[in-house]
């Protein structure tokens, strides 16, 4: 499936329909730049979510605060339940490079259609 797809099929879950890219974390993709973001969802899905056991795996992703955040919890990439549930990635294995990647890939997705929109 295409990251498209998958953003629009998650997207129709009532309780990710909530998540959206306004205020202080849209003005913080503004000031930082697409590539900064992209970085900082680098490092952070690094930390929190690819470890094969997360730290406070499920709790680990506030929502607010930084707009990867936001994104995390918009496109089911908030913690390893949900990434598995709707990502298809099992968990209790330390994420790849390619999953990484994959992972920063819809959240960046979902920033630039947000602020498109
Ligand atoms: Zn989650």
């Amino acid at each position: 499936m295409e990251i498209d797809e998958r953003i629009d099929a998650i997207g129709k879950q009532p309780f990710r329909q909530k998540f959206h890219l306004y205020g202080r974390e849209a003005a913080t993709v503004q000031l930082r730049g697409r590539e900064a973001i992209r970085r900082h969802a680098h490092d952070l899905i690094d930390k929190k979510l690819a470890p094969a056991d997360p730290y406070k795996d499920g709790k680990q992703t506030p929502y607010r605060g930084h707009p990867v955040f936001v994104a995390q919890h918009a496109t089911a990439t908030c913690c390893r339940y949900c990434l598995q549930r709707n990502h298809g990635i099992p968990r209790g294995h330390e994420l790849t490079a390619e999953e990484r990647e994959y992972v920063v890939d819809v959240i960046c997705r979902w920033i630039d259609r947000e602020l498109a929109g």
